[in-house]
């Protein structure tokens, strides 16, 4: 991280300020635990500081210290916008272009303080005056952790911070294994265990705090995989009609896209879940190897993502997506074939 951007910024947190922290729409572990991590630092600095979420974020998540305190714009606009209207400083956490905070993006633009990103995506946007973008980084969370350590507060992070912390590098890494996991991760790991971290209980809250529907519906997806060989592809598809049998719930299909991934021989898997409500069907992408699913999901999802783990959406019904899908492939036999 830039050694100016650092100084002015301890400048800044001389004095009392106000602060919001913003997660990207639909947050997941590494979302929220950076927004939390640097709640308990910055409060403990006697900020005044509140997250501000876009939209809720799954109950696997809410067992989080301080997730209490999280606003949601889609819940409650006014608040949030007046928060907003009254920030000194305001903190994207996990996403780079505005575009990605949902409804919140317009209010965003107006806000006329000081925004700083801390982000692992690719081509981040220029909207923060203060940007710490590094797409090599495992997680943000990985990314909080060092913007502490170079504000000089590391003495802080207490067993609240080292839990959040610890809860979206573990997340973001599916548990240590993709390829973005360094030593250096390990190292921050292993010291946010050594500040209190509680892992075994996070990994129980965060993976093993299934309902039964949770699992049906699991079985339900795994029924509809669909696995092109040549391409060396699998994909899944659920129907608005298949989550509501399953009583669905917020975070229900999280992970589901990995079960493609686990097949022998495949290096680009994809899920294409239904959304009535927002009339989209929301797209993840995940691969193997060199093949870029940012790529494939900025050319053809309007999404984006990393290397490979990618999102986007289509505004056609399941069938012609999963159509469209299937037609692109073969400009990528190359890569995909192997
Ligand atoms: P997921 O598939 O778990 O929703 O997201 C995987 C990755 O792709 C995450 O890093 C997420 O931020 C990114 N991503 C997901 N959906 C979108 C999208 O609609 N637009 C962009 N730019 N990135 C996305
Ligand atoms: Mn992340």
């Amino acid at each position: 991280m830039n050694s100016e951007d650092i100084k002015t910024l301890k400048r800044r947190l001389k004095t009392r300020c106000r602060i919001v922290l913003v997660p990207h729409k639909n947050p997941d572990g590494d979302a929220i635990g950076a927004c939390l991590g640097l709640f308990h630092l910055l409060r403990q600095q006697g900020h005044e500081v509140i997250p501000v979420s876009p939209n809720d974020f799954p109950g696997f998540l809410k067992w989080m210290p301080g997730s209490e305190s999280f606003e949601i714009y889609d819940h409650n606009t006014g608040r949030a916008k007046e928060l907003l209207k009254n920030a000194d400083l305001v903190f994207t956490l996990d996403f780079n272009s505005l575009d990605r905070s949902g409804s919140m993006a317009t209010t965003l633009q107006d806000f006329d303080g000081t925004f700083v990103m801390i982000d692992h995506h690719q081509s981040p946007g220029t909207y923060a005056q203060i940007t710490y973008s590094d797409p090599e980084m495992s997680s943000t969370c990985e990314m909080v952790y060092h913007f502490i350590q170079a504000l000089g507060e590391g003495d802080r992070i207490d067993a609240n911070i080292a839990a959040c912390l610890y809860t979206g590098i573990l997340t973001d890494t599916g548990s240590f294994k993709y390829a973005a996991t360094t030593p250096t991760t390990m190292r921050v790991a292993a010291e946010l265990m050594e500040r209190g971290a509680p892992h075994t209980q996070i990994h129980r809250d965060i993976f093993d705090t299934n309902r039964p529907e949770r699992l049906q519906l699991l079985g339900c997806a795994l029924q509809n995989l669909v696995i092109l060989k040549p391409y060396r592809t699998a994909y899944i598809t659920l129907t608005q009609e298949e989550l509501n049998r399953h009583d669905f719930r917020k975070g229900d299909t999280e992970g589901f896209v990995n079960y493609g991934l686990s097949l022998k021989d495949v290096v680009l898997a994809a899920i294409f879940i239904e959304n009535r409500d927002e009339g989209i069907i929301k797209i993840s992408l995940r691969s193997q190897g060199a093949f870029s699913v940012n790529e494939m999901a900025r050319a053809h999802f309007e999404g984006g993502g990393h290397i490979n783990a990618a999102g986007g959406r289509s505004t056609e019904s399941i069938g012609d997506t999963v159509k469209r899908f299937e037609s692109i492939l073969p400009q990528y036999e190359k890569q995909l074939a192997g």
